[in-house]
């Protein structure tokens, strides 16, 4: 039996996740959740899995669930506030967290979770990309496994039990294209926030929506892979594979390549996750290869979709610059979603951020969290 923590219990991944927990085939009891500002959603599942700790970080949220806990006489813990992540992140009940709060805002549990010997079930990427340095070492000295989450990185993870990491030659990053895929710089001028947010294959929150559709979330998730498995940006190849059937791949020195395939559906990667190392029964759709009549794969257009170039160069450069290209991200997206900005902007804003702030070597943890806050005041002085 597993226990554990979903941080972000209202969102995409945290509600697929709670398929996984209601199927007790697959032996994960649930101990403790966060959520932001989904009331409705929240309920919900209190009243579904009766969690015996509860983390809500939006003040007014908080309020609201403290009154329903107390009118329906819930025998619950409670926690607010900022901290309330890291509480639930910590408990001595649980044995993983897995983190699937979207941002900069899943760093400090994660890390919290990691010294208090937690192993983490990793979907919210941008905790590796802005101190995948810090995250990993930590990990490594508490003894504690980061398992990911995210479709590619689980699949990469899959196709590299067994061999060694001598032997790998490249990882090749599968990307969907997005819902703009084939469109010319000229055609993504006037897009509104509702084309972005339709994404063809998956569904997930806004904000990933948003950095599917500017290849930011492929950038994204080559940092995330550097960190993770250990490999060089030079060892790391982005492919854009439409049908989102062949999660990634990892190429081997003999040529050999070892591939991932499976329905396009996030509960597969979150259920080996919470799994591992062992296997259950599926709960996703099996892939049936008479649906499926073509497997395709074409170069990225890296000349319109420039993002993902930029956390290339972001990523080699490392230090801070991965943290900045994500905070100045981070602020676009919200600010391109309030339409206060254009969607071309985003990328200028990242290119602009990484230009004007120095590059710094070895950040901590609080350079990190510093250099995060002054480029979203640096766009928002400067852009809106
Ligand atoms: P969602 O927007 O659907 O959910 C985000 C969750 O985080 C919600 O529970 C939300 O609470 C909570 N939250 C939002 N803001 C804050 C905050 N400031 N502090 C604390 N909690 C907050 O996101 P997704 O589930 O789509 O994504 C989560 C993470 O997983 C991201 O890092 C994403 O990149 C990654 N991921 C997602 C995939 C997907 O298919 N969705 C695939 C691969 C990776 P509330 O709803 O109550 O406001
Ligand atoms: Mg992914």
């Amino acid at each position: 039996m597993k226990n554990i923590s979903i941080l972000g219990v209202t969102g995409s991944i945290g509600t697929q996740a709670l398929d996984i927990i209601r199927n007790k085939e697959n032996k994960v009891n649930l101990i403790g959740v966060t959520a932001h500002r989904n009331f409705k959603g929240l309920v919900d599942i209190i009243e579904e899995f009766s969690p015996k700790y509860i983390g809500i970080t939006d003040k007014k949220c908080y309020e609201a669930i403290k009154e329903y806990c107390e009118r329906e006489n819930k025998q619950v813990n409670l926690f607010g506030g900022e901290e309330a992540l890291e509480k639930v992140a910590t408990l001595k009940e649980i044995d993983t967290v897995l983190t699937s709060v979207v941002g900069i805002a899943g760093l400090k549990p994660t890390i919290k979770a990691i010294e208090a010997k937690k192993n983490i079930a990793l979907a919210n990427k941008e905790t590796l990309v802005v101190a995948g340095d810090i995250v990993m070492a930590k990990a490594k000295e508490n003894g504690v496994k980061i398992l990911p989450v995210d479709s590619e990185h689980g699949a990469i993870f899959q196709c590299i039990q067994g061999n060694e990491k001598k032997d790998i030659n490249k990882i090749i990053l599968t990307a969907s294209g997005g819902p703009f895929r084939g469109k010319t710089r000229d055609d993504l001028k006037e897009i509104t926030p509702k084309e972005a947010l339709k994404h063809p294959k998956w569904n997930m929150g806004r904000k990933i929506s948003i950095d599917s559709s500017t290849l930011v979330n492929k950038g994204l998730e080559v940092i995330e892979a550097h960190f993770l498995f250990g490999v060089s940006y030079d060892e790391i190849e982005v492919i854009v594979h439409p049908q989102s059937i062949v999660h990634s791949m990892v190429e081997y020195k003999d040529g050999s390549i070892i591939a991932q395939l499976g329905s396009t559906d996030m509960r597969l990667p979150i259920q080996y996750a919470l799994s591992y190392p062992d296997r259950r029964t599926a709960i996703a759709d099996k892939l049936d290869f008479k649906t499926v009549s073509s497997l395709t794969f074409e170069q990225p257009d890296i000349n319109t979709f420039r993002c993902l170039e930029l956390a290339f160069k972001a990523g080699k450069l490392g230090g801070n610059m991965p943290a900045i290209y994500n905070g100045a991200n981070e602020i676009a997206v919200e600010l391109f979603l309030d339409a206060r900005i254009k969607y071309l902007q985003i990328e200028e804003i990242i290119e602009d951020a990484m230009n004007k702030f120095p590059h710094v070597k070895n950040p901590d943890l609080q350079q990190v969290l510093d250099i995060d806050k002054q480029v979203r005041e640096y766009v928002l002085k400067r852009y809106v």
